[in-house]
């Protein structure tokens, strides 16, 4: 793997000694690889990450992995409301509005090798390899519906549940019932809060709701993640909650 190390990012602080167990992935929403590399290597605009990739597929390293990137913003997965102090964060050179709009195979393949160096490196779990939508719902839609995930998925990189399990089906709407659990929104809820997160603003609000369901359908319900698979959306997260209940046990 090669990494470019010619432009350099001031934007950066110390990690609040905690340890690396994410990567997060953005898209950067601007028309070329130069204009980003400027944007985030500028001081003034307190942003940046580790890595950005180009569509040719090069690979700049902008801030050292030992500091603390600026990509991640206001966020939350589980408990942790740090994750710039707790990841890595690449930004992929991709932009729904300009001519970047597609991830070039190039660029794909990057990804992945620098996810499987990291995910190798620091020992991260895969299903803490995230997108920013899923750390930032409320207020991110990068990498975006258009993102691969089945390309990582495909490699045991990142977290995709077993859309086989149908048995599974029955024992979570007991348990639901059993907990007096009846609207398909409560369990939705639940259930999203349970794969890590943040449900907080979509509680009796069905604006942020739609937009929290959105930011899960867009990692997880993609339809190249679901080839021969006929379940509907609630279902489908039905399976992944049972997934990671009978991993947590
Ligand atoms: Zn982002």
């Amino acid at each position: 793997m090669k990494l470019i190390h010619k432009f350099k990012s001031l934007n950066f602080d110390k990690r609040n000694n905690k340890k690396i167990s994410y990567i997060i992935l953005h898209y950067t929403a601007l028309p070329s690889i130069d204009e980003s590399i400027n944007f985030l290597c500028k001081a003034e605009n307190k942003v940046s990450c580790h890595y950005i990739i180009s569509q040719n597929g090069q690979i700049y390293n902008l801030v050292d992995e030992k500091n603390r990137a600026w990509h991640a913003g206001q966020s939350k997965w589980f408990a942790e409301r740090d994750l710039n102090s707790a990841s890595i964060g690449i930004e992929l050179d991709f932009s729904p509005n300009h001519n970047n709009n597609n991830f070039s195979k190039l660029l794909i393949n990057a990804l992945i090798v620098l996810t499987r160096y990291l995910k190798k490196k620091y020992n991260i779990d895969k299903k803490n390899i995230l997108g920013h939508s899923d750390i930032a719902p409320y207020r991110k839609i990068d990498p975006g519906k258009k993102f691969p995930w089945h390309k990582l998925n495909q490699l045991n990189l990142t977290y995709h549940p077993k859309a086989k399990n149908i048995l599974a089906l029955n024992k979570i709407r007991i348990w639901f019932k059993k907990n007096k659990i009846y609207t398909n929104e409560q369990k939705i809820l639940i259930m999203l809060n349970v794969i890590g997160y943040d449900i907080s603003k979509a509680i009796n609000n069905k604006y942020y709701y739609g937009i929290l369901l959105n930011s899960y359908r867009n990692h997880f319900f993609q339809r190249a993640n679901l080839k021969n698979s006929n379940l509907k959306l609630i279902n489908f997260i039905e399976l992944h909650f049972y997934n990671l209940l009978l991993t947590k046990v």
